[in-house]
């Protein structure tokens, strides 16, 4: 067996979601133009800046959801 040590997460910011103020990891790898979703509500964020933590939450526009499509 091999044992695999966790890496030390001291590089994980966490950005407090406007929604349901959870807090969500911003992982060492995302950069500025990723998405990020909260995991408690869904909400769609963008990162704009990771120093100083800067995101933006995406609006869901429900109205560009076609439901008519012309067939
Ligand atoms: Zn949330």
């Amino acid at each position: 067996m091999v044992k695999i040590s966790k890496p030390q997460n001291d590089r994980v910011k966490y950005f407090k979601c406007e929604v349901c103020l959870k807090d969500i990891p911003i992982e060492y790898y995302f950069t500025a133009g990723d998405s990020i979703t909260c995991n408690g509500c869904s909400t769609e964020y963008v990162l704009q800046s990771k120093s100083p933590l800067e995101l933006t939450r995406q609006a869901t526009d429900y109205s560009k959801l076609d439901f008519d499509e012309p067939y």
